[in-house]
């Protein structure tokens, strides 16, 4: 691919070329029949994608935050209901955040930071107190945690809790199976795990969460009310609020090369990939911010070891082709953030470790050359 760049930030993630060459597509209207057809085919995909093909999927201009404001305000009645937030970093507090502007009476259980809550303290909370929305997410961009959301589903289920996941780290590249394990939103953005350019709000309402919503009559929203876009995204002949027409079409074909990959593969390759990032830091004498039996497989958090300096690293990185992210508050110029989703190819991460061993050879720092890209290229098949 023609890059600048590698870019590996927690997202946006690189876009290929094959997805870029749709947003540069002619911009048609918005109410045509490519539109028509690509809008449908993303909804309908993008069901497939977290395995709920009876639900309802949304896909509006905006980012990450708006659906986490969209899966909110659609799923709580602000005068009476309580909602539960678990929070492992960065975003969950995001969402408490959210809860106090709106007024929604809230309780969070907060991790340490580079782990996630236990089950079983959702479990204590929830014998301790009545929640009628519990609200993970599912990995944190800030600490490379991630949370075992099918377990938090069994708890909040058992409670008759609603449940829903922020998936912007981990839709399309972690299972979020939502029918199986009974999640009732999934809300994510196309910029991470799609391999899509940012710039779209993207969340799935189960058949449970939308009789929700149809249950709470008006709510405190005009743009984020899905019962507005309801209509758009079954006949996207409809006009509400002119959407993001290049931006939907480049994500629909983002979907197509998720499906064609298939979902398993696509998992088991995430996973691939994060112990290969993971083996091939180490092997530099990295170690990692975030405690192992929370690994996510989206993204890695690694420790600076002795003699490697924040600012120097990341820039000389850069120089040598490679973005990465600095740490977020607790962990600034001790860690970084490597992100590793959507359509990472071995090249890219061969490429990524060479770039990674010629900068820390410029700081001066001693390694064993070669030994990062041998102990990554071991998991990658
Ligand atoms: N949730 C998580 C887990 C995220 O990682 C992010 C973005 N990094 C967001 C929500 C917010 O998304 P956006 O920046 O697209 O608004």
């Amino acid at each position: 691919m023609t890059r600048e760049k590698l870019l590996l930030i927690p997202g946006p993630s690189p876009v290929v070329p094959r997805i870029l060459d749709a947003l540069a597509a002619p911009t048609v209207s918005h109410v045509g029949p490519e539109m028509v057809r690509d809008l449908r085919d993303a909804c309908e995909d993008l069901k497939k994608v977290v395995f709920c093909p009876a639900g309802e999927a949304f896909i509006v201009s905006g980012a990450g935050t708006l659906s986490m404001e969209i899966a909110l305000l659609n799923t709580v009645n602000i005068q009476k209901d309580r909602v539960l937030i678990l929070s492992q970093g960065y975003f969950g507090k995001r969402m408490v955040e959210i809860c106090e502007v709106f007024g929604i009476r809230h309780d969070a259980l907060e991790a340490e930071w580079g782990k996630a809550v236990l089950p079983g303290e959702l479990e204590a909370q929830l014998r301790k107190d009545a929640y009628d929305v519990v609200v993970c997410t599912h990995v944190d961009t800030a600490t490379g945690a991630g949370a075992p959301v099918e377990d938090y589903a069994k708890a909040a289920n058992a409670a008759e809790a609603l449940f829903i996941v922020d998936g912007v780290c981990a839709t399309g590249g972690v299972p979020e199976r939502m029918d199986d394990w009974r999640i009732d939103v999934v809300l994510t953005a196309a910029q991470k795990c799609f391999g899509a350019p940012p710039g779209l709000a993207i969340a799935v309402f189960s058949e449970r969460a939308m009789a929700r919503r149809r249950g709470l009559g008006s709510i405190p929203a005009y743009y984020a009310d899905i019962l507005r876009w309801l209509p758009i995204m079954k006949e996207p002949a409809k006009y509400f609020s002119t959407p993001c027409v290049n931006e939907i079409r480049s994500f629909r074909e983002a979907l197509r090369l998720v499906l064609e990959e298939g979902m398993e593969e696509r998992f088991r390759r995430h996973e691939a990939i994060g112990r290969a990032v993971r083996a091939g830091l180490a092997a530099l004498g990295f170690t990692f911010f975030t405690d192992p039996g929370f690994f996510a497989p989206t993204l890695s958090v690694p420790q600076y070891p002795a003699g490697v300096e924040d600012k120097a690293f990341r820039q000389t990185l850069y120089e040598n082709g490679v973005v990465v992210a600095g740490g977020l508050a607790p962990t600034t110029g001790k860690v970084f953030r490597m992100g590793h989703m959507g359509n990472l190819s071995t090249d890219d991460l061969k490429f990524a470790f060479e770039a990674l061993e010629t900068t820390l050879r410029s700081l001066k720092y001693g390694f064993e050359p070669e030994a990062a890209w041998k102990a990554a290229r071991a998991h990658l098949g």
